[in-house]
């Protein structure tokens, strides 16, 4: 069994696949072009918003928000304890600090009372200059983006959306990647949309911040990229990579994000009253990057994931590690404790998950489950 299944997701769009693929390697043209414009429309449009703008991965997106943002030493950004390195990472590479926030025992995503007490002890203590909120969508849920957009309003503070692994999510009307100030997301093969590589995006509404981030995207291009009107750098969406995108936009548009949802819909059923499972809140809609159950120990988890293994059946902990006990945040202060991180950090574990899972496979996931805890 797989964790994620790829190959399985190729043999299903491989007549497509092949033929963009190969429509590009005909064309000769291989950075650029009308197969990344059109492609940005289309993602632009599915989110609902002005502009998506592609480049090489979805830290790099998360980089170049930071950048149009003028974030820099002395600034303060706040940062979900609970999350993937690259959130945090990216404030530190522009030289300012990440203050990292608890998240919520059942959503995994921002405690916004934990926020607002971050922002309070930054404030009161008067080092930093509070800037920006990064909210994470994590393993495909929205963040409170109502809640969060009162408190950037409330303190004047700019919203980032971390929506690598949201990319489809909806609350409400609204899908992801259409909330705060600016939102970005990851085509890593393995997230919701993945391409066969690197890929990321950032949507905004903002047309002057669009602006800057085609421009910085491209050696700070002014009107082509021998005129250089700023610093920049090069972080570009490959064509073949857009080619291969828009293949699989079009498989998530139309079934994908679907039976990933009946794929969860049925775990949960054959799961619940035997081991704590994920909890999708009124009024949102998962893209399921993750199906993370809790246990209720470290110990627990660990054996439990032996013993699947012992099954043949792959499963993940995502993620082991607060951010703020990784080694190289080792110098960052904590202004406020982050117990359900610590919580989750020793109890999540996340079961295979694809919008290819087969019922037998589901089946034999959730056997495993209840002879671990049967036994
Ligand atoms: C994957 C991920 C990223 C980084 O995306 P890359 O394309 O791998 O650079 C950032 N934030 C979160 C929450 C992620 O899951």
């Amino acid at each position: 069994m797989e964790f994620r299944d790829l190959k399985l997701q190729y043999k299903n769009l491989k007549t497509e696949m092949d033929q963009a693929i190969e429509e590009v390697l005909e064309k000769g043209a291989f950075i650029g072009g009308t197969a990344v414009a059109e492609l940005e429309k289309q993602l632009a449009d599915y989110v609902g918003v002005k502009h998506c703008i592609t480049c090489a991965n979805g830290t790099d997106a998360l980089s170049m928000v930071m950048m149009a943002w003028n974030i820099q030493a002395g600034d303060a950004v706040f940062v979900p304890d609970f999350t993937f390195f690259a959130s945090g990472e990216v404030v530190s590479f522009e030289g300012a600090v990440p203050v990292f926030y608890d998240v919520c025992r059942d959503t995994f995503n921002a405690d916004v009372k934990s926020l607002e007490e971050a922002i309070e002890k930054v404030i009161e203590e008067g080092e930093l200059t509070p800037k920006a909120i990064i909210a994470v969508d994590l393993f495909g849920q929205p963040a409170d983006y109502l809640s969060l957009e009162k408190v950037a309003q409330k303190y004047g503070l700019l919203l980032l959306e971390d929506g690598a692994q949201g990319f489809g999510g909806m609350l409400g009307q609204r899908r992801a990647c259409s909330f705060g100030d600016a939102a970005t997301t990851s085509f890593f093969p393995a997230k919701p949309l993945g391409c066969y590589g690197d890929g990321g995006a950032i949507f905004t509404n903002d047309d002057k911040m669009a602006d800057y981030l085609r421009s910085v995207k491209v050696h700070g291009k002014g009107e082509d990229k021998y005129d250089n009107v700023r610093i920049g750098w090069n972080s570009r969406l490959d064509t073949i990579q857009a080619a291969i995108l828009s293949v699989k936009l079009k498989a998530f548009i139309e079934y994908e994000l679907e039976n990933v949802n009946k794929a969860a819909e049925k775990y949960t059923a054959l799961l619940s009253g035997l081991v704590e499972t994920p909890v999708v809140l009124e009024g949102y809609y998962s893209s399921w990057a993750q199906y993370t159950i809790k246990t209720e120990s470290r110990e627990q988890r660990d054996s439990l994931q032996n013993w699947l293994k012992d099954r043949d059946i792959p499963t993940m902990v995502y993620y082991s590690k607060e951010m703020h006990k990784q080694l190289a945040f080792k110098d960052v202060k904590s202004y406020v404790e982050c117990p359900v991180t610590s919580q989750l950090c020793d109890t999540v574990l996340a079961l295979p998950m694809h919008p290819y899972m087969t019922d037998q496979e589901i089946q034999k996931v959730t056997e495993g489950l209840r002879d671990f805890f049967n036994k």
